[in-house]
């Protein structure tokens, strides 16, 4: 079976179609600057690649342009959209209100419009309408969604509660709910395959460090922690990103700075992490590289990254009450290895025995960056969140 997997943003639409049998990649491409002048197509497939210039007002009229580019005579992969078994589509959040990969229909639409838009308002509304888009165009084509928080919803109550009125939590669902899960999944899966172990045998802290970064506990298979919350803003801070930081120096920031709750949020959101700390960048080769030019913000900025990451390392191991392997993935995790030096020096006391020779080397695939001889291993795995998107939508089906 083909699944077709889709990732759209409020004026993007990235996808792949996968083979399941293989798992190989058989198309992919991405549509930008939908409903904005200017907009294109840029698609892979049979090893070649093809740019479609053409307008597309809407998300249904890209939609319908990738289906014509997965059947185009040069890059297409397909005859008919038949061949396509089913569309898994990624959701950001879903609240209480979805556990698992859900299956599309009517009742699943109108709770995903109605009840989730607000825990992820930039992000949900802009995959309900590519899931419409897609709806219309495939109509007869199976639709599921696969939510980046399902991987979470193991967490117990006492690591997803926040300690506030028990209940204000019951009313208003404000939890810990995190986010990457997808990606935290698939990367603690790819651990216990190559280390040869089940998944029940291991307790595994998955450090997913990109533009936004969130680490997890992964104890016997299952998500016990996560160190985002009720949105994608807490945890260590990022690239623009705060991260963690006391609610009563919010209400204190917003006073000064003469700012609404929403604009501190956003403040928040925008202004801070590490490109707020170093003035410069919230791009983590451009604090490299300013670092390595005698940059002190820059070099406080990644020195804050790794120390609050490694904190979390801490935490999670006493949390488990062990620890077997460190995972680090995405764009900075597999790229940089100051940043995974930084995480893992000074652990010895919990079996970590790092290998900096190792990390400084640029391998494909997975790549251990412990001592032969450390207890605990650590691990640099690529993600891969489209595939696990597939594995699910075809599960379901
Ligand atoms: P997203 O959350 O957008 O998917 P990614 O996982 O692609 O983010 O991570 C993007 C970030 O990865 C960039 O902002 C950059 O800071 C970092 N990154 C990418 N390549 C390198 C590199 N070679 N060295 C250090 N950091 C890198």
């Amino acid at each position: 079976m083909k699944i077709l997997v889709v990732n759209a943003g409020s004026s993007s639409l990235k996808y792949q179609l996968i083979d399941m049998e293989t798992e190989k990649v058989l198309a992919k491409g991405g549509c930008e600057r939908i409903g904005i002048e200017g907009s294109f197509l840029k698609a892979k497939g049979n090893g070649l690649e093809k740019v479609y210039e053409q307008a597309m007002p809407n998300h249904k009229v890209a939609i319908e342009l990738v289906i014509n580019a997965l059947r185009d005579e040069g890059i297409g992969v397909i005859k008919s959209m038949e061949e396509i078994g089913a569309v898994g589509h990624r959701i950001v959040a879903s609240g209480e209100y979805f556990k698992k990969t859900t299956l599309v229909t009517p009742e699943v639409l109108k709770t995903l419009e109605e009840k989730t838009f607000e825990l992820a308002p930039l992000h949900n509304p802009a995959a309900a309408t590519g899931l419409r888009a897609c709806i219309e165009v495939m109509p007869k084509t199976p639709m599921a969604l696969v939510f980046d928080t399902s991987f979470h919803a193991t967490m117990p109550e006492k690591a997803y509660l926040y300690g506030i009125d028990y209940n204000d939590y019951k009313a208003y669902g404000v939890r810990r709910y995190g986010a990457h899960g997808t990606s935290h999944k698939f990367v603690s899966q790819e651990a216990a395959k190559y280390l040869g172990k089940k998944p029940e045998q291991l307790k595994i802290v998955t450090c997913h460090l990109g533009n936004g970064s969130s680490i997890s506990a992964v104890d016997g298979g299952k998500c016990v922690d996560t160190s985002m919350g009720f949105t994608p803003l807490a945890g260590v801070l990022m690239g623009t990103r705060s991260g963690d930081i006391d609610a009563s120096a919010v209400e204190f920031l917003a006073r000064k700075k003469g700012l609404s709750h929403a604009d501190a949020v956003t403040y928040l959101n925008k202004k801070c992490g590490v490109a707020g700390i170093s003035g410069v960048s919230s791009d983590f080769r451009d604090l490299d590289d300013g670092a390595k030019k005698g940059n002190k913000r820059c070099e406080l900025a990644l020195d804050m990254f790794s120390y609050q990451t490694k904190k979390y390392v801490g935490a999670y191991a006493a949390a488990m009450g062990g620890l077997d392997c460190i995972v680090f993935t995405a764009g900075i995790g597999e790229n940089s290895p100051n940043v995974r030096e930084g995480v893992c020096e000074n652990l010895e006391f919990l079996g970590v025995k790092f290998d900096k020779n190792e990390n400084n080397l640029r391998v494909d695939g997975i790549h251990e960056i412990s001592a032969k001889d450390s207890k605990v291993k650590v691990l640099v795995i690529p993600t891969n969140e489209e595939l696990v998107i597939a594995r699910e939508t075809a599960a379901l089906l």
